[in-house]
């Protein structure tokens, strides 16, 4: 069955067989009344160093961006693709596509309407490193909780933290009421429009900064994420790996951008590399840029983009310290603020150390305080995304708990373990513990 949008795309017709063809489609597609497919800024003499916003719903790009000349090196040996593809073909085919049936997602604004930034800004952030099914849920419980930034703002960490738990990374959940924090007071509630302020802020990295630009605030911004990556490496055919191809890919992408309604092509883009130009069996026979696909024509599309074979993840082991005072309130600590699972709480651990023994080390001094500490069975599993970890528990009771104050840790109750911020692989050793400490008082 066909995605919702494939009913109104290109008919079906094959991939062509020379690239003197690829334009064989030109007519075929409805040509878009608010596409300006003329060159960028910069391309024709625009100036030199100040932003521009051009009429209606065009998009304001630096005037130094986007000139093929400005990254020859980059582009070596596609010169002769890129004059096709530079002619605002691509952007055209790609914005009738996306308005023939885009995806509804819930933080997109309707067609022709503008786009909330704090929504765009929430659902980019979240959006990092998981997918859109895992984003929708989390995305309608923040947008209800906190309508605007500056609700967002007044929340109290703690209760951020565990609205985000499970989407993983609370580096990217810190990051995000920071930068809340920082919109809803310095900046007055407004989300800065152009990237390099947007990047400024936490969490706020290239990709992010650009997709905000170009949705919410229509700046001619080039969005390229693994999902444009593969478009890009596809229509060009570049056959050079990734990562090594990283730069020559942006600067072709860049090439693709157009100058107007930036925001719908970039999320074309996206859609595109999610529903149709995806990672195995791409579905060239509806895509509506298989007219002027490289890699289509010439039989590559699976076979890209190549890939320098990853080294293998190491596994990293530790020790986990179950700790119960006489009522069976469990000892938790709060993690340093910079690293992994940064300010999260834990049950307190050793380090994770990368240990090729099958058993780990027992270091008893780090242990919160001396006491008859004995194995658990089993081991507890988590993967992230440089290493595997594999966590042995050790458990012990302790009668006065007055040693253990402040910064190194605090009593929870059994019963109330799972209204703290724990991360993922927090949650998975709590489970094991209580499943475990079950057996022996049954
Ligand atoms: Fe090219 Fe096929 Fe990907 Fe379309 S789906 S961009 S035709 S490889």
């Amino acid at each position: 069955m066909l995605a919702s949008h494939d009913h109104d795309i290109l008919p079906v017709l094959g991939p062509p067989s020379r690239p003197g063809v690829w334009s064989r489609l030109d007519g075929l597609i409805p040509a878009s009344p608010d596409t300006d497919t003329s060159p960028v800024s910069g391309r024709d003499g625009g100036p030199a160093s100040s932003w521009t916003r051009s009429q209606g719903r065009g998009c304001a790009r630096p005037a130094s961006e986007g000139s093929l000349d400005e990254s020859p090196s980059r582009l070596e040996g596609f010169d002769e693709v890129v004059m096709t593809m530079a002619d605002g073909d691509c952007a055209a085919r790609m914005l009738a596509w996306y308005r023939s049936g885009h995806r509804a997602l819930p933080w997109r604004a309707p067609l022709g309407q503008a786009a909330d930034p704090y929504r765009v800004w929430l659902s980019e952030i979240m959006l990092q490193q998981t997918t859109v099914a895992a984003v929708i849920p989390y995305f309608e419980r923040f947008t209800t909780a906190w309508p605007t930034v500056e609700a967002l703002a007044r929340a109290d960490l703690d209760t951020v933290l565990r609205a985000w738990a499970g989407l993983g990374y609370y580096a990217r959940a810190r990051n995000l009421y920071a930068c809340a924090q920082e919109v809803a007071g310095r900046l007055g509630g407004r989300f800065p429009e152009n990237e390099a302020a947007l990047r400024a802020l936490p969490g706020i990295g290239v990709y992010t900064a650009a997709a905000i630009a170009a949705i919410a605030f229509g700046q001619s911004a080039t969005v390229v994420d693994g999902n444009v990556e593969r478009v890009v490496a596809r229509l060009f055919a570049v056959t050079e790996p990734l990562p090594a191809a990283k730069s020559r890919l942006r600067a072709l992408a860049e090439t693709l951008t157009p100058r107007h309604d930036c925001g719908d092509f970039a999320q074309a883009m996206m859609d595109l590399g999610a529903t149709v130009c995806v990672p195995r069996r791409p579905r060239c026979l509806v895509c509506p840029l298989a007219g002027v696909c490289k890699a289509a024509a010439e039989g590559l599309a699976d076979a890209l983009p190549k890939r320098t074979v990853k080294a293998e993840r190491p596994t990293r082991r530790g020790i986990v310290y179950w700790l119960e005072d006489a009522h069976g309130a469990v000892l938790l600590r709060r993690r340093a603020e910079k690293g992994l699972l940064g300010g999260m709480v834990e049950v307190p651990s050793t380090e994770w150390i990368r240990d090729e023994s099958p058993d780990c080390i027992f270091l008893a001094d780090q242990a919160p305080l001396p006491a008859a500490w004995q194995p658990l069975p089993g081991v507890v599993r988590h993967t992230f995304t440089h290493f595997h970890l594999e966590l042995t528990l050790v458990a012990a009771r302790i009668p006065d708990p007055g040693r253990i104050t402040g910064a190194d840790g605090f009593w929870v109750p059994a019963t109330q373990l799972a209204e703290h911020a724990l991360p993922s692989v927090m949650r998975k050793v709590i489970q094991h513990a209580l499943a475990e400490r079950a057996k022996t008082k049954g």
